[in-house]
């Protein structure tokens, strides 16, 4: 479908998939990593959630690790 994905942390485009089975992304530009990414509208928004989903999924990572 031809979507733009960013990530939450510092907005850029360079990213790449880590974990496929997980779906945890890495950030080529800051290192962030993790399962949430935003798409290329509404990126405001998109940042808030991302941020939530952030903290839940690092709790989830943390319990199974
Ligand atoms: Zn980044």
């Amino acid at each position: 479908m031809g979507k733009t994905t960013l990530c939450p942390k510092c907005g850029s485009k360079k990213i790449k998939i880590l974990v496929p089975q997980t779906g945890i992304w890495t950030c080529l530009k800051c290192g962030y990593q993790g399962g949430v990414l935003i798409e290329d509208n509404n990126m405001e928004k998109q940042i808030k959630d991302a941020k939530k989903m952030d903290k839940l999924s690092k709790k989830l990572m943390r319990g199974r690790l």
